[in-house]
């Protein structure tokens, strides 16, 4: 990243977050400021995504606990944020991301867009979460039945900018074709692998993960059972 991203990047996160305390991280050259309150996430990126599945397993088990819900979290998170998770998954209505991981205010960065794609803003988005706000994994999560790559297998003809979305999920639909088994499941699967591979493509999100301090990873939503499995 060159300076003068730098220095837009500490704007954005002053304009962000607020009266936050400049602190240096990620080399001496780059300083941010972090959540007034509360420090950065401790947790290690595996972790991290092994509390986001402890809590897909709490869902799946009719066991949730609804953490961090009541006005005494929301009182804490209201000066600063510290969410350990991060989340690019589909705007569908049946992915409600702190329900489905059984979390609550100030826990996860989610990104919401049809088709789980990894845009410019998107990925801008996600790096903010992870370097500034200190999330140490960002999980890619596609869905069952996900209506936007099922009308880019169909080629089909969309208005507005609605075929933006099929374009970003086209390669996808491409390599898998002629595979064995589910072509929706195929598709949704290998367009998890896609996003999350142009996330990683992020000079930013790379250097995190160079350094240990970030894990992107791809997981696929089941709608029928609310059970989460990693892609790979
Ligand atoms: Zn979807």
């Amino acid at each position: 990243m060159n300076s003068f991203s730098r220095r837009s990047l500490i704007k954005l996160g002053a304009g962000a977050i607020g009266t936050g305390v400049l602190a240096s991280q990620l080399g001496s050259k780059l300083t941010f400021p972090e959540p007034a309150v509360a420090q950065k996430t401790d947790l290690t990126p595996d972790e991290s995504l092994q509390m986001l599945m402890e809590g897909n397993q709490r869902f799946v088990n009719k066991k949730r606990t609804s953490p961090h819900q009541d006005f005494e979290r929301l009182a804490e998170v209201a000066k600063g944020q510290k969410p350990f998770a991060s989340i690019l998954g589909c705007a569908d209505s049946r992915f409600p991301s702190e329900i489905i991981f059984d979390q609550g205010l100030g826990d996860l960065f989610v990104c919401r867009v049809a088709g789980n794609v990894a845009t410019p803003e998107e990925i801008g988005s996600l790096e903010f979460g992870s370097l500034v706000l200190g999330t140490r994994v960002i999980v890619v999560v596609g869905h069952k039945r996900c209506g936007a790559v099922e009308a880019t297998i169909k080629g089909a003809q969309v208005p507005g900018q609605i075929s933006s979305l099929l374009d970003a999920i086209k390669p996808a639909v491409e390599k898998t074709e002629g595979q064995a088994g589910d072509r929706l499941e195929n598709a949704s699967k290998a367009n998890v692998m896609l996003q999350a591979e142009r996330l990683k493509s992020s000079p930013v999100l790379s250097q995190l993960i160079q350094e240990n301090k970030l894990k992107i990873v791809g997981a696929y939503y089941d709608l029928d059972t609310g059970i989460v499995t990693m892609v790979s």
